[in-house]
């Protein structure tokens, strides 16, 4: 029997793209200057705009995408952007190249996980009513702040053309009162009754959680019943883990799983497909993205030529930095490192150094997504240093500038704690210049 995997309880960090959350593009999807986290790098991000379109209308089957460009120009960025695009709760994964070697497992393995991981299970369940439970009613969200409690009614006059529709005439048969918008009734699951008819509100955020998974069922005696949809998203690659005997489910939270065996992967292909014909389950194709993609060798790039052609394939996106070079495990040089038949399926975008005002922007941005006070005088060196060094360096210092700013008890990082975090931490080319200066007492 194979097990399904409840979702592992996210932890939310502030990642390196946490402040990422779309493409940032309007209805003819033109690139906003400043938006959903993103800033400048117009012209890649219209393009990521078609391809997700593209996307959207199940036209990218067979083809990848590669994202040529500078470190730190936002690749990453853009791949997460076209990711959070396509809804919230589509699989993202990240790796670099050099990753999928190692000695725990062979490189087809490695890729074959990556790609399930970017591959999304949505599960539906429907949950049993249990008897004299309260049971909670709702349908769509308030407009504004208001909400309701689980297990109570909200009918609010913003969604009363919908709530009316789907609940006045039960509850109206129920109690044979008149029931008002902002009322909130409590229905015992058992019965049916009607025991509370009040008003009072709690926060939106809790109406959301409860209201996300609700709806109504009228059973064919015209009593109210309910059933509670419950939906979560997991990923293939969990729930091969939870079913690979060897490993067990612990190995999700080590992340040393393993090699797992095809067996297995075939026993939960033919159950998820299952699952999609009775219409408990659906396939969210996930974005995998592929950093240093001139790492793989030529044995990868076949892999990933059958594997995009497959029809649960996630979005494959790969990056590079590089021009014409050699491709691994050959003597031939090849655009970006990639062989010609894999070059042919991908669309490519390029993306460019940023200007001045685009590090400010987004070192701006930054700085409100880690609580970082900073002031005008200490942003524009920090932007000058991003601009001397590379944009992550200055990302980096944002933290520890912050902290030498707490020691000394101030409340806004100022030029001060910049100069001291720069001196402290040396960016790529100072620490190059350090070790050629002292090359020789390392080398004895
Ligand atoms: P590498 O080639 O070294 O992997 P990269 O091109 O993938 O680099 P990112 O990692 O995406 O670059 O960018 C570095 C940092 O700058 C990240 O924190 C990213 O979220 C942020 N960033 C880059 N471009 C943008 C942008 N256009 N808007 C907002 N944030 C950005």
């Amino acid at each position: 029997k194979v097990q399904e995997v409840r979702e592992v309880t996210r932890i939310e960090r502030i990642g390196a793209h946490s402040h990422i959350r779309g493409l940032g593009l309007d209805d003819a999807l033109e690139a906003r200057k400043i938006s959903q986290g993103m800033v400048g790098q117009v012209s890649a991000r219209r393009a990521a705009g078609i391809i997700l379109e593209m996307i959207k209308e199940g036209k990218i089957a067979g083809r990848a995408i590669l994202i040529a460009g500078h470190p730190g120009t936002g690749k990453t960025a853009i791949a997460m952007g076209i990711a959070q695009a396509l809804g919230s709760d589509t699989p993202f994964t990240s790796i670099a190249g050099s990753e999928i070697f190692s000695l725990e497992m062979s490189k087809t393995e490695a890729l074959t996980q990556a790609f399930r991981k970017s591959i999304g299970v949505r599960i539906k369940e429907e949950t049993e009513i249990i008897e004299g439970e309260v049971i909670e009613i709702q349908v769509d969200r308030p407009a504004t702040g208001t909400g309701s409690k689980v297990g109570k009614l909200t009918i609010k006059t913003t969604e009363m053309e919908t709530i009316y529709d789907l609940g006045q005439k039960m509850i109206e048969s129920l109690t044979k009162e008149k029931v008002q918008a902002g009322d909130i009734i409590t229905i015992d699951k058992a019965t049916g009754k009607i025991t509370k008819l009040g008003r009072s509100f709690t926060r939106a955020r809790d109406y959301d959680a409860m209201a996300a998974n609700t709806r109504f069922v009228q059973c064919p005696e015209g009593e109210l019943q309910k059933r509670k949809e419950v939906v979560h998203t997991v990923s293939l690659h969990e729930i091969d883990v939870i079913n690979s005997r060897t490993q067990g489910f612990l190995a999700l939270f080590s992340g040393d799983t393993g090699e797992i065996k095809s067996e297995i992967r075939e026993q939960i292909n033919f159950k998820v497909a299952e699952w999609r014909e009775e219409g408990k389950a659906e396939i969210v194709p996930g974005v995998l993205f592929i950093d240093e993609v001139h790492m793989l060798d030529i044995e990868c790039f076949s892999f990933l030529n059958r594997a995009v052609e497959s029809d649960m394939a996630p979005i494959l996106i790969v990056a590079t930095n590089r021009g014409i070079t050699k491709i691994r495990g050959t003597n031939y040089k090849s655009p970006h490192g990639v062989p010609i038949d894999l070059l042919d399926r991908l669309l490519i975008i390029s993306t460019t150094p940023y200007e001045n005002d685009e590090i400010n922007q987004i070192l701006k941005i930054r700085c409100e997504e880690e609580d970082v006070e900073m002031t005008e005088d200490a942003l524009t060196v920090l932007t000058r240093i991003g601009q001397e060094t590379s944009l992550r360096y200055a990302i980096q210092l944002i933290t520890t500038a912050y902290l030498v700013c707490r020691k000394r008890k101030g409340k806004e990082v100022g030029i001060e704690d910049v100069k001291r975090v720069y001196s402290l931490f040396l960016d790529e080319s100072r620490s190059t210049q350090y070790l050629k200066e002292y090359q020789q007492e390392y080398m004895f």
